[in-house]
């Protein structure tokens, strides 16, 4: 059997634990598309083939001594931002493109522990800055549904991944949108947990308030079954919060009736193309029939969160990228004169425009002359748009809106105009600035381009949004399919 790109996640677990097929032939054949399309898609920074194909056999024997877990025998793809032991991680850049890290993050450790079956290591903007998957170093990733546009980031190599069905799901991270952004611009689903709720160890650090791990699938039920084994306390990340973790799966399916959804004012108002707009009033009207309510919320200061995380993303990168400085990892340049210019030239050379913009950003909030003026004022102004969900948390279950203004745009379109890039993140960043969970999932076509329909909820309500998530999904067929160059 060829096609297993056409089973689901939830379905190739289920036929490797019934032994219908083993975890050989279905990493194999996963492996084959990767590398058929590397070229066109440019999905992948690193290909482990024989290490996955290493892993399915031992994942065979188990499953044929009946000791596997959930996961055990499936094939999944890790971002490159998450570290793998004895597996280069390089973050997009140029400046980890010779790290081989001696330990494994703990979302990959748990997922290896479950049984999942590394396949690679996904393509990314570099160190997770971007929108459109065009700062990699490795260069950009290609939008399967028209590889002229971009796929979105910076998880652009996961969304493109599973969009063409060459991982039945990839791991993520999400730090202003980059679960969901990606995922909708792919026509795939994407889910962000709570901040907090995935351990943040291993995973290379851009803003550490904000980053939070989470996982890319065809659909909320597949997601549901990975978040499950990903999910919960760890020791080794002091923000991971000491809270059971739901069974995900278990709670999918219950009714929806007199679900109060919350229609963000803000999000309908000026910027949505018209179509997409349109895409998402659909939707919402199957959520009507499924027995939910509709009501009109307002989050006034959600509109200055663009702003808010353009100072506090950078501060807190400029930071966590202090630690490159060509000494004790990553890249170092040749012959350095002095101390002094080996940190330049190492930190030069090493990052990219996009990187080095954030860097000078950050470092000028947090400057003694402008720390008040900026970088405090961002985080009261951070305080209010929390206090605004959480308000809005009193009288709706969930919001629901458009993950992003417009379908797919051009390669290149943005690049020379950083504030149209980072204008695409203004429905997405809001939940992270206050750490909520957030899905987004394909609802409708604006031509051949996918749409996506976010869905956020009150922090650690995982559970509901997939919920809310899985319910459209057993109502419609958006997330079922495939561009046809992969089907
Ligand atoms: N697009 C946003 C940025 O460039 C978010 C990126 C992310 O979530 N990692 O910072």
């Amino acid at each position: 059997m060829s096609s297993f790109h056409t089973l689901s996640l939830t379905e190739l677990a289920q036929g490797l634990r019934a032994r219908r097929f083993s975890s050989v032939e279905v990493t194999g054949s996963f492996l084959e598309r990767i590398e058929r399309h590397q070229g066109t898609l440019n999905a992948f920074i690193s290909i482990t083939r024989e290490a996955a194909l290493a892993q399915a056999a031992a994942a065979d024997r188990a499953l044929a001594q009946g000791t596997g877990g959930v996961l055990t025998g499936v094939p999944i793809a890790h971002k490159d931002i998450f570290c793998t032991e004895g597996v280069r991680t390089t973050c997009g850049s140029r400046m980890l493109d010779n790290f081989v890290s001696p330990y494994d993050a703990t979302v990959v450790s748990r997922l290896k522990a479950a049984g999942a079956v590394t396949l690679g290591k996904t393509n990314m903007d570099e160190f997770a800055m971007g929108s459109s998957n065009e700062t990699s170093f490795y260069g950009p990733v290609k939008n399967p549904w028209n590889t002229a546009l971009v796929p979105g980031g910076s998880s652009g190599g996961s969304a493109a991944a599973v969009a063409a069905r060459l991982a039945p799901a990839a791991t993520a991270t999400d730090t202003g949108g980059s679960i969901r952004q990606p995922a909708a611009l792919c026509g795939v689903t994407g889910v962000k947990p709570t901040y907090g709720r995935v351990s943040r160890y291993g995973m290379i650090a851009f803003a550490s308030s904000l980053d939070q791990g989470g996982i890319i699938c065809a659909s909320a039920a597949d997601a549901a079954l990975v978040l499950r084994e990903m999910a919960g306390f760890d020791p080794k990340d002091s923000t991971s919060v000491d809270a059971p973790v739901p069974d995900y799966v278990g709670e999918l399916g219950r009714p929806l009736k007199g679900l109060k959804i919350g229609l963000l004012k803000e999000f309908f108002e000026k910027g949505l193309d018209r179509a997409v707009e349109q895409r998402i009033r659909e939707a919402l009207a199957i959520y009507e029939e499924l027995g939910a309510q509709l009501t009109e919320v307002s989050l006034p200061h959600l509109p200055l969160s663009v702003p808010v995380y353009y100072v506090v993303a950078p501060a807190e990168c400029s930071s966590n990228l202090a630690r490159f400085d060509g000494v004790r990892f990553g890249h170092r340049c040749e012959n350095p004169r002095d101390l002094q210019d080996l940190y330049r030239r190492s930190r030069g050379e090493g990052f990219g425009p996009e990187v080095k913009r954030r860097i000078m950003t950050g470092t000028y909030v947090l400057s003694a002359g402008y720390y008040d003026a900026y970088y405090l004022k961002a985080q009261r102004v951070r305080a209010l748009i929390n206090e605004d969900f959480i308000r809005a948390f009193k009288s709706v279950d969930v919001l629901i809106g458009p993950t992003t203004p417009t379908p797919a745009f051009e390669l290149g379109a943005k690049t020379s105009d950083p504030i149209t890039m980072y204008l695409n993140d203004i429905y997405t960043i809001g939940a992270n600035l206050a750490g909520l969970p957030g899905a987004s999932i394909p609802c409708g076509f604006v031509g051949e381009l996918p749409v996506g329909l976010q869905v956020v909820g009150p922090h650690f309500s995982e559970a509901r949004v997939l919920q809310v998530a899985d319910a459209f999904q057993r109502q419609t067929d958006w997330h079922t399919r495939v561009p046809k160059a992969f089907a």
